[in-house]
């Protein structure tokens, strides 16, 4: 037999060609399975053993977990065990992991009011959905080694390349074009949950205000991850105002992009506007 056919098998059981909604491509990506069992490896492995670390107050992890629960409600992925966790750290900033779950530093509830925490939540559901933290994977690592690594729960020299991985994608942060795919996507998932998606510009702002962009910048792992704050801000901007002028059909649901259009072309039903509703 071929030494490789088991390798194969699983590599096949593993991965999938899915049509991902949230990035409208057609794209192989590995399993919710296989993402799920890589994103426990890397809590155990990163010492995140609880959602909540360090001093983190019932009210601080409730209302991470109740604003994250209602934006993954309404995400473009619903197939992970979404959880929200809080970690006690003075900077501001929030990560993802393979799998679905998310944390959030104690500095962005301190600064952020319920719009902004939405944005920067909805972000990184923006990356869940997009499946960007497992495409990172793939990419640097390929998908046999992250199948060995699910696949042999424990200390294996697998699970460690995928942390380390993992910790590289932190401190360097996602291509400029997955981190603006993220920011549309949150402000979609912001404006459909019923929050205000300008939060998301106004926290840029805030922390522009906070740290100006630059030298400082380094600072902060949120803000220095990302593309700097002012073409995001832009990008946004444009982003709401293209959301705010779309028109959907009120009889079978067909959404039109243009603001020009009237008349559904299935029904010939009035077009209303979008923006405001669920
Ligand atoms: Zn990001
Ligand atoms: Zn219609």
């Amino acid at each position: 037999m071929n030494p490789l056919a088991p390798l194969a098998a699983l590599i096949l059981a593993g991965c999938a060609t899915i049509y991902n909604p949230a990035t409208g491509r057609q794209e192989t990506v590995l399993t919710t399975p296989i993402e799920t069992a890589l994103g426990s490896l890397a809590r155990a492995q990163m010492g995140l053993t609880s959602l909540k670390m360090g001093r983190v107050s019932p009210e601080e992890l409730g209302r991470a977990q109740e604003t994250g629960k209602r934006l993954a409600q309404v995400s473009d992925r619903k197939d992970v065990p979404y959880q929200f966790g809080v970690i006690q750290d003075d900077s501001i900033n929030a990560f993802t992991l393979p799998g679905g779950t998310i944390y959030v530093h104690t500095k962005t509830l301190e600064t952020a009011d319920d719009d902004e925490l939405a944005a920067v939540l909805g972000h990184e559901i923006g990356h869940v959905a997009a499946r960007h933290v497992a495409k990172h994977l793939q990419a640097d690592l390929g998908i046999a080694l992250l199948l060995e690594a699910a696949s042999r729960a424990g200390a294996s020299g697998e699970s460690a390349r995928m942390v380390s991985s993992l910790y590289g994608l932190f401190s360097k942060g996602f291509s400029r074009q997955d981190e603006l795919e993220a920011d549309r996507l949150g402000i979609r998932y912001t404006q459909r949950a019923g929050f205000d998606p300008e939060g998301m510009i106004r926290f840029f702002e805030k922390m522009e205000r906070e740290r100006p962009e630059g030298a400082l910048d380094r600072a902060s792992v949120w803000n220095r991850t990302h593309p700097l704050t002012s073409e995001r801000i832009a990008r946004a901007k444009k982003e709401i105002s293209e959301l705010k002028s779309r028109m959907f059909c009120p009889e079978c649901g067909r959404e039109y992009a243009s603001p020009k259009a009237r008349f559904c072309e299935k029904d010939a039903t009035p077009l209303k506007k979008k923006w405001g509703l669920p």
